[in-house]
């Protein structure tokens, strides 16, 4: 069942996924060697309680914490813990937040110190596919489009892995809603977009091949070949002409190049 929602409920979507985009310049500021991602995730939740809201993830199919916290070879849904951030790491840092009956979902890689040009340019590239992605969520595109124009951007052009196994949503009322969003697929094929259905895009890219594991701990995904991987989500409405992109990763950017600790990938684009 796809719900497509009503100008109010994408208002309500935006304001949980604003509070989303305060908790990634939250971390943007403060990320630095040294913080260990249990730290990030206390304060995450406690700005968003502060909010009037909930943590989106806390609980999930018994997930134990606000926010996903994948560092370097891991790809996502990684459990925020009392590791020391290093010199060189880069960490993907996925928050969801639940607040007047609807979620918000986004996710940034932030790199930290001294990353190697070539993990800055597996960023870089996964933010632009992002984008490309967001730019066919468009009234009268089809669903395929959207994952066509990720993989051939990541895939083709700059020969990165493309996770098969892990997709993009529908979000609302529930974190998780139908449709499914590959970041794989063919141009022209799959369900019509309409507007009002409110979708969470978010490729997950790998420096090197595609597949995945899964850690022992029951959620974290690392790739396969141990080579990093980058994520970049925004939660996103389609509508005619321009999709209206709810989350906003305008003000973790200026954070991002505030902080004299990470390095901007932003530029480029
Ligand atoms: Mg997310
Ligand atoms: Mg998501």
């Amino acid at each position: 069942m796809v719900y497509y929602k009503t100008s109010e409920e994408v208002e309500l979507i935006r304001q949980s996924c604003l509070l989303v985009s305060k908790v990634l310049e939250h971390v943007a500021k403060t990320i630095k060697p040294g913080m260990k991602g249990e730290v990030i995730d206390k304060q995450a939740e406690e700005l968003i309680r502060d909010h009037g809201a909930e943590p989106g993830f806390k609980g999930y199919r018994g997930f134990p914490a606000t926010l996903c916290v994948s560092a370097n070879e891991s790809v996502v849904h990684g459990i925020p813990g009392n590791q020391q951030f290093a010199d060189g790491d880069i960490v993907s840092v996925d928050c969801g937040v639940f607040q007047n009956g609807f979620f918000g979902d986004a996710a940034y890689t932030f790199a930290i110190g001294d990353v190697s040009e070539e993990i800055l340019e597996l960023m870089r590239v996964t933010r632009e596919s992002l984008y490309l992605g967001i730019g066919q969520a468009v009234v009268g595109k089809r669903l395929g489009d959207i994952g066509h124009a990720i993989q051939e951007n990541a895939e083709r052009k700059h020969n990165y892995g493309v996770v098969r196994e892990l997709v993009g949503h529908g979000i609302g009322k529930s974190l998780h809603e139908s449709p499914e969003v590959p970041n794989y697929g063919r141009r022209g094929t799959g369900p019509m977009l309409k507007d009002g259905l409110v979708i969470a895009i978010e490729p997950m890219i790998n420096l090197g091949r595609k597949e995945i594991s899964q850690l022992d701990d029951g959620w974290t995904v690392i790739t396969r070949d141990k080579k990093a991987s980058a994520h970049f989500e925004h939660t996103v409405v389609v509508r005619k002409g321009e999709a209206d992109i709810l989350s906003n990763h305008s003000l973790v950017e200026l954070a991002v190049k505030n902080n004299p600790e990470l390095k901007d990938i932003s530029e480029k684009n």
